[in-house]
């Protein structure tokens, strides 16, 4: 309904006023400028994945629309979002709700780590384990938002998942992901620690991305993360503290034959390719992310015709 509820006389402010048009280009310049000078690395990415959100178009449009004026409702919106990027340092993820990964679009919240571009690496390696044809069985440990288990379900539309987690709020996402990508049929949850949840079972192929960040290096390391759920990031002095028993483990839940593969960071790899020895894994071997380092293991357990 049309009404003219104010009392008063209001500004004036006209329509094409130049002090008050802001346009698309004007809005992105000052944003970089702004994030750069906040230390926020990616500062023009950020200001576009903003500006796109609040003015509900996809990021390809800002640059077919760099003239057009932003209205001040549109406006207040990305000033907002703005404030809360550059002040309080929430990761653009969180603030969209979003993150793509693997050509997916995935749900978003502070319950979950969201998915990083290196964590692909993990993917494309684990797709040289599924062949297309076979109904696999399939472990993702620490699922977080699903990311890994529901990009590998969306290439193999044969393999059938379990995605676990220690947190119970992380699962929720990951069952909304899954809803909204069609793929609950094949995606089953299941809340508790490392193999716990999955004892007496036995898969083809076992995932994750656990949390294996040094607690040491915590005082380093970008504020952004601090809005990210420690658990899934942090793992002991060292970061090995989930890393170790999971591979020592992995054994026990993987048929002969079958196939881990786990991200991790590159100083950890010597020390995680020796564990995957001792614990009876075979050709353990590191693939690099496209950073060039070191960012997944795999190994394979013992086949029953295998050497022992
Ligand atoms: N690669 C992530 C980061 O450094 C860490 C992910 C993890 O601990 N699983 O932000």
């Amino acid at each position: 309904m049309m009404s003219q509820t104010t009392s008063g006389p209001q500004p004036v402010v006209t329509e094409r006023s130049p002090s008050n048009t802001w346009t698309v280009l004007d809005l992105l310049r000052w944003t970089a400028d702004h994030f750069t000078s906040c230390g926020i690395e990616t500062a023009r990415l950020d200001a576009e994945c903003l500006l796109a959100f609040a003015l509900g178009i996809e990021r390809v449009g800002l640059y077919i629309d760099f003239e057009k004026p932003v209205e001040a409702a549109e406006r207040d919106v990305f000033r907002e979002l703005v404030r809360r990027r550059a002040k309080e340092r929430i990761p653009v993820a969180q603030l969209l709700g979003r993150r793509e990964f693997w050509s997916l679009s995935l749900s978003v919240t502070s319950d979950v780590l969201a998915p990083r571009p290196e964590t692909e690496t993990l993917v494309e390696a684990a797709l040289r384990y599924l062949p297309a044809a076979a109904e696999s069985r399939v472990l993702d440990l620490g699922t977080g938002s699903g990311a890994i288990a529901l990009a590998l379900a969306s290439e193999r539309p044969q393999a059938r998942f379990v995605a676990t987690d220690v947190s119970e709020a992380a699962l929720a996402v990951a069952r909304k992901n899954a809803e909204a990508l069609g793929l609950t049929d094949r995606f089953e949850t299941r809340q508790g620690t490392l193999f716990e949840p999955v004892a007496g079972e036995r898969f083809d192929l076992v995932v994750s991305n656990p949390p294996y960040v040094a607690e040491k290096s915590r005082p380093h390391l970008a504020p952004e993360l601090s809005h990210e759920p420690a658990i899934a990031l942090f793992a002991g002095p060292e970061g090995l503290d989930v890393l170790e028993p999971l591979i020592k483990g992995v054994g026990t839940v993987l048929v002969p034959g079958g196939m881990a593969a786990i991200e991790l960071s590159s100083e950890q790899v010597p020390a995680m390719i020796e564990c995957c020895g001792e614990a009876g894994l075979v050709e353990a071997s590191s693939i690099r992310d496209l950073a060039g380092r070191e960012r997944v293991i795999v190994a394979r357990s013992r086949g029953t015709e295998g050497p022992r």
